[in-house]
């Protein structure tokens, strides 16, 4: 066998290591299952007394199916025959004689998990790496082989719909908590806890009496008609059809995608009648690409110096030190970096959930308003006001202070870096790392490349921005970089929707049938109006502004942060009336100056090719990833 191991000690019991050939990670192809299915005839014809499935990879258990093999499913008998092989291998292996043990370490996801929940036992490595999940319906399918039928029977409807539904990973101690791994310990005892088990043989984890009845064919309906009820609430069903899917598979075919026929809308043929699973695993792919962007070069930070704590400054910072980074933060006096060190501590508190952690990360953040850490830093970020003067003065002097090889940053939205770098006696060793607000959230950085910056840079400060758990995208340094610059004219034509009379809830409507996750004027207003005045003066290339926005600016109202934009605030949230019905071409009319300004940007070399372009538009903008991005759904890419 190319890809797994048999190997038996004198005891009786045998162990199945995975190391997939040719691979750096553990996935499960047709070729993986097929000798999965061989090994397990051969462990038929001399039944151990137990088996261990193991990792033979340094890192990670299993990440999941083969995500090229699911790209490349042509047909309805294609995907069948996946989902098949699978479901088959797993009935199989939850049906051997002799008890079967999961040693999950590090990333155990999707068919992983799957396969892990076919065994007996579970004994999951208590490390930060161990993440269990059944991330499916992110892809636009559904835990076929055997996660739908499973999940719920081991740990009971609520927390299986959580995990099958949302597609969220969770750590070894919450594994243990919910029931899904039978023992979490630390990696020195791992090899005996697994002994101990197999030769223990515990009676196999039963659910309790309330926890049972969720299963009971009565409550399933219930269940799943709540469960409805919020997954209704982030995704439509015409959009994403598998978390729909998911709940129908559960309730009348008790997991079994297989059983359902054509017709079903739950159905194998049914989910791929709709381009969303393929789009998915397209906006999957295009995330690996990014991520495979920050392993070109050889960098790890130890320390970041980010100057100035305002919104993006602090929360940089903040994220920096919420990843393990040591980070000084700067700005003009203490008082200016009291807030941001607040907002940290809240970051650290929610994200982190562990108080000596939350404690560590805190550690970690140093507020430094000498600026003791520039000469110390492997990376330090200029986040001050949108000055240009007041950058070239600080660089000129960061410069003069900064190690020879650290990473000299600004994340300028508007500033060209040219001209900031012209201050450096060395300006090639500018170059851009353009953040999105709320950092926390958003998953892009954008690289910027100046005309002066040295190619060299570009991929060190892509493998940081992966280091700190972001997604790099290295564009050309021009007006509104990409994702400003595509996002201004779908503002704009809202803007300018506005002003023709139609009703701001109308206009974000549009917006969400068209599938983006916010309308245009709530996230105007998110992000506050002032700024989309400015980006609409450096990008609206001289046309004149739209009339309401101007008025509101002019009063002071701008959006979320003052409690009134272009609507009401109440506690963080807008007051909209009901939408009513939306204007035949409203949703193009939108949607239409995004993907024309994309195509230019592509045109005019901003990214690589269209597949970034797509990548900036996804992650920097939100845009509906179940259609593949601007340019995928103009037919470009
Ligand atoms: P902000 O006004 O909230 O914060 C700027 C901070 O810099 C202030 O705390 C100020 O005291 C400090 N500062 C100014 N001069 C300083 C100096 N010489 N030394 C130390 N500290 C100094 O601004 P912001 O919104 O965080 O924007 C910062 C930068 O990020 C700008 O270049 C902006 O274009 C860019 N940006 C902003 C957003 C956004 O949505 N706000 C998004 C992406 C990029």
């Amino acid at each position: 066998m190319q890809h797994w191991t048999i190997s038996r000690d004198a005891d009786g019991f045998a162990t199945l290591a995975f190391d997939k050939a040719g691979a750096a990670v553990n996935t499960l192809s047709a070729a993986v299952l097929a000798e999965l299915n061989e090994a397990l005839d051969t462990l038929d014809r001399e039944p151990p007394k137990g088996l261990v499935i193991r990792s033979g990879k340094a890192g990670g258990f299993i990440a999941g199916a083969d995500v090229d093999e699911l790209g490349d499913v042509k047909d309805e008998a294609g995907a069948i025959a996946i989902v098949k092989r699978g479901w088959d291998a797993f009935e199989r292996l939850a049906n051997v004689k002799y008890p079967t043990l999961a040693l999950i370490r590090g990333f155990c996801l999707g068919g992983g998990l799957e396969l892990a929940l076919a065994c007996r036992y579970r004994v999951v490595v208590d490390e930060p790496g161990t993440r269990l999940g059944l991330p499916e319906v992110m892809l636009g399918i559904v835990p076929g082989w055997g996660g739908i039928k499973r999940l719920p029977r081991l740990i009971g409807a609520p927390a299986a719909l959580d995990l099958l539904l949302t597609g969220k990973t969770i750590d070894a101690r919450r594994a243990k908590k919910l029931g899904i791994a039978d023992e979490c310990v630390p990696v020195r005892i791992m090899e005996n806890t697994v002994r101990g088990v197999l030769r223990a043989l515990p009676r196999p984890r039963h659910l309790d009496l309330p926890l049972s009845l969720t299963l009971h064919p009565l409550a399933r309906r219930f269940i799943a008609a709540q469960a409805e009820k919020q997954v209704a609430k982030r995704a439509r069903r015409e959009h994403y059809p598998a978390p729909y899917a998911i709940l129908e598979l559960w309730v009348k075919y008790d997991g079994d995608a297989l059983a359902a026929p054509p017709s079903d809308p739950a159905s194998i043929p049914s989910l791929l009648a709709t381009p969303t699973a393929a789009n998915l695993i397209r906006v999957f792919r295009l995330q690996e690409r990014l991520k495979s962007l920050g392993k070109e070069g050889e960098f790890k930070a130890a320390h970041v110096h980010v100057v100035g704590a305002g919104t993006m400054g602090g929360d940089i910072a903040a994220w920096c030190a919420l990843r393990g980074l040591r980070v000084t933060l700067q700005d003009q006096n203490a008082e200016r970096l009291v807030p941001a060190m607040q907002r940290a501590g809240k970051l650290f508190a929610d994200r982190l959930r562990d108080p000596r952690r939350a404690r560590d990360a805190n550690d970690r953040l140093i507020p430094d308003v000498a600026g003791d850490g520039i000469a110390r830093a492997d990376v330090i970020i200029e986040a001050i006001f949108e000055n240009v003067e007041a950058k070239r003065s600080l660089f000129a002097s960061l410069e003069t202070k900064a190690k020879p090889d650290a990473i000299l940053a600004t994340n300028t939205s508007s500033i060209p870096l040219e001209e900031i770098a012209g201050a450096l006696n060395d300006p090639t060793r500018l170059i851009g790392l353009h953040f999105f607000n709320p950092v926390a959230k958003m998953m892009l950085v954008e690289i910027v490349i100046g005309r002066q910056t040295r190619e060299v840079l570009v991929p060190l400060a892509a493998a940081f921005v992966r280091q700190i758990d972001k997604l790099p995208l290295p564009v050309r340094s021009a007006p509104g970089f990409l994702v400003n610059r595509i996002l201004a004219p779908y503002l704009m034509a809202a803007f300018r929707a506005v002003d023709d009379g139609i009703a701001p809830e109308v206009i974000d409507e549009a917006a969400l049938l068209f599938g983006m996750p916010m309308g245009p004027i709530e996230l105007a207003d998110t992000v506050g109006l002032d700024i989309c005045m400015e980006v609409g003066k450096m990008l609206g290339g001289g046309t004149a502004p739209p009339r309401r926005l101007t008025e509101l600016v002019a009063a002071g109202n701008l959006g979320r942060k003052t409690g009134r934009g272009f609507y009401l605030w109440v506690e963080g949230k807008p007051q909209k009336n009901a939408a009513g019905d939306v204007p035949a071409g409203l949703s193009d009319r939108l949607v239409g100056p995004l993907v024309a300004e994309a195509k230019a940007a592509l045109a005019e070399h901003i990214v690589a090719d269209a597949d970034l372009v797509d990548a900036g538009a996804i992650f920097g903008t939100g845009f509906a990833p179940f259609r593949g991005g601007p340019l995928h759904y103009a037919g470009v890419a």
